[in-house]
């Protein structure tokens, strides 16, 4: 959305422009204050903003007392650069505030204006940061009227993507598509780039949401263009680093090189240092799986990603990086320095308190990782007890998993055994010869790439990151929830048209369940938002736990979770669904206010359905039957 790529240019002056901080700005505090001289320092904040919004503010509120003295238009530009200023800070509450006063005034206007438009759609940005997405697209729909009934074509467009973003981000992709492409249908015919290179990537996040990866990369493309040709650096990089994410994901390592070398030629000392961090690693990382696998050329590019990573404070960035260092580490021989990394990822994870599933995952890859180079040093005592530590923990990561877990409770039992008896180190080689497989560690690393660059996407780079975070908009380049930390809808429609493929023709051969949390508004009406958030974390926590590795469990949408359980059965599934139920009903909450959640559960299985959709659409209508029987209940 437009405001979107105005605060992006924001985040690029803030980086470039930090000295410039330093220098002395003429006051305008002291001297008598010159009601002509308005327009003049109103110019002036909006270029100071770029770069310095205490100090524009302070320029810009040496007016407030003044305001009736100045015309009408003068008070509309005074608080469309307040809301503008506002927002930046993240201050949404204010500068929902600060529009609605512009609003105000605004009706006094003898003939309609284009800085309402303009100020509706701050306000309408303000809300939907707020979460108030209904009364968002309003104010965003009135702001259009306006800006229609002004004939200008940049504001109407404006207008269609910020409408266009809200479908995406309330799953209407196909409303979303009609409004993005009528906003590049008008966009084109103006020379404003940053449109141009806004409207490009809001099309290219829908395609990714909507799976269609090859016009997402194409739009990421074209943003990356106009970004580029509006002197805008970091978000014409942020769309390449989204292109060169989804090749490396895509195991296409080759091109992603290409795509990050480019970022790499373009970026300048100036470039902020989370995003060159970003490119490093994911170098690293390319050169390390690609088909003729460079380790050293990894490493190299890992010490480079090395030099930026002390300017994030992010632990989820500094884990990823000591995790990947280690392995590449290992990759080389030279195990005492990966254990020197190994330690880090330990102190970094000892330093969490509880940990969400996916870093305890990250815990036990680190040990496994451990005594992969124990074993490649000899220590075979060392590794082998470090492995027996590696197969309880994984048991109890996946509790539910039944096959793994009988294997793993056997494997338990040997090594107890073996351990019991003190047998030769010799034998303890051969036992742990036969668990140390190093394809599973591979595959492991592997997946954890998948994870962790989903947090480095929202790492990419702070500013972009604090300003994007509200609006989702990193989100899609990643296939991790960040929320709640299971797959994302992208991701869990992606591997469930995977198996839904596998499963034609074999009937009870794929199940899906739908959970749905009970009177959750309730809950979040009496909790607050942000006690609903951690609520949702947690069942996903609970439901995600009870996983077999093959099932896809993710988050659907707002409170709704879906299952992909493939080689399932209605009747083991309904089991499932019944612990799941179970789980969050007997989980005690740290909520004084809360004292139960339950969660209602549709199960359906494949019996020769159309398509994927209409076997969820089945399971919905259970949900709605379970809701209906009174909450707190399976049915399929
Ligand atoms: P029911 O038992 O019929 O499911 O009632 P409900 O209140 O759970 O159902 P409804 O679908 O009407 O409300 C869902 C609520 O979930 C509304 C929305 O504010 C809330 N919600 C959706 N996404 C999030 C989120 O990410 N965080 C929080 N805290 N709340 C969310
Ligand atoms: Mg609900």
């Amino acid at each position: 959305m437009l405001c979107f790529a105005k605060k992006i240019t924001l985040a690029i002056q803030i980086v470039i422009c930090t000295a410039i901080f330093i220098a002395p700005i003429p006051s305008t505090a002291q001297e008598s204050i010159d009601l002509k001289k308005f327009n003049q320092i109103a110019a002036q904040v909006k270029e100071l903003k770029k770069t310095d919004l205490v100090l524009s503010l302070k320029q810009l509120t040496v007016y407030e007392d003044l305001l009736s003295a100045l015309t009408i238009e003068q008070n509309l530009v005074y608080f469309k650069l307040l809301a503008e200023i506002q927002i930046e800070q993240n201050r949404y509450k204010a500068a929902k505030k600060t529009s609605n006063k512009g609003l105000i005034i605004a009706k006094r206007l003898a003939s309609p204006s284009i800085l309402i438009s303009e100020i509706l759609y701050l306000k309408g940005f303000a809300l939907e940061s707020l979460g108030d997405i209904s009364q968002a697209t309003k104010e965003y729909k009135k702001g259009l009227e306006v800006a229609e009934s002004l004939h200008n074509k940049i504001q109407i467009s404006a207008g269609l993507i910020n409408l266009g973003a809200i479908a995406y981000l309330t799953d209407d992709y196909k409303r979303s598509l009609i409004l993005l492409n009528d906003a590049y249908n008008i966009a084109a015919q103006t020379d404003d780039e940053e449109l141009k290179g806004t409207v490009n990537s809001e099309l290219g996040i829908v395609y990714a949401y909507l799976l269609q990866e090859e016009q997402s990369m194409a739009f990421y493309q074209q943003s990356y263009s106009h970004f580029k040709k509006a002197g805008m650096l970091l978000a014409a990089h942020n769309s390449l680093n989204n292109i060169a994410i989804n090749h490396n994901i895509n195991e296409d390592y080759q091109l992603a090189i290409d795509v990050f070398k480019t970022i790499i030629n373009e970026s300048n000392k100036d470039s902020p240092s989370d995003s060159m961090y970003s490119v490093y690693s994911g170098m690293a990382w390319a050169h390390l799986k690609k088909e003729d696998s460079n380790v050293e050329a990894a490493y190299q590019y890992s010490l480079m990603a090395k030099q930026y990573l002390q300017s994030t404070e992010k632990m989820d960035v500094h884990l990823q990086f000591y995790f990947d260092e280690a392995y590449i580490l290992y990759k080389l021989d030279r195990f005492d320095e990966a254990l020197t990394s190994i330690a880090k990822v330990e102190d970094i994870l000892a330093n969490q308190q509880q940990l969400p599933l996916i870093k305890k995952e990250i815990y036990v890859s680190n040990l496994n990782l451990k005594a992969a180079v124990f074993h490649k040093q000899e220590k075979f005592k060392q590794a082998y007890e470090l492995k027996s530590r590696v197969i309880t923990l994984t048991a109890k990561l996946y509790e539910n998993e039944d096959n793994r877990s009988i294997t793993e409770v056997r494997l338990r039992l040997e090594a107890e055994q073996a351990d019991k008896q003190n047998k030769v180190l010799h034998n303890q080689q051969i036992l742990y010869e036969r668990y140390l497989d190093e394809a599973n560690l591979e595959n492991e690393v592997q997946r954890l790439y998948l994870i962790v660059s989903a947090l480095i996407a929202l790492a990419f780079a702070w500013v972009l990151v604090k300003l994007l975070q509200s609006q989702q908009k990193l989100k899609v380049a990643s296939n991790i929830d960040p929320l709640t930390g299971v797959a994302n809808r992208r991701s869990l429609m992606k591997q469930s048209q995977q198996a839904f493929k596998q499963a034609q023709g074999k009937p009870s051969y794929l199940t899906i369940m739908l959970i749905d949390i009970d009177h959750f508004k309730d809950i979040n009406d009496s909790l607050g938002h942000i006690s609903g958030d951690t609520i949702l974390a947690e069942v996903a926590n609970i439901g995600a736990k009870m996983m077999r590795k093959s099932d896809m469990f993710g988050r659907f949408g707002g409170e709704d979770f879906m299952v992909c359980l493939p080689k399932t059965t209605l009747k083991s599934a309904l089991e499932v669904s019944e612990r799941i139920r179970c789980g969050v009903n007997q989980h005690v909450w740290a909520f004084n206010k809360l004292e139960k959640v339950t969660v209602s559960i549709g199960v359906a299985t494949f019996s020769g359905d159309d398509d994927l959709i209409s076997l969820i659409k089945r399971a919905d209508e259970q949900l709605y039957q379970a809701k209906a029987s009174g909450r707190n209940k399976v049915c399929g």
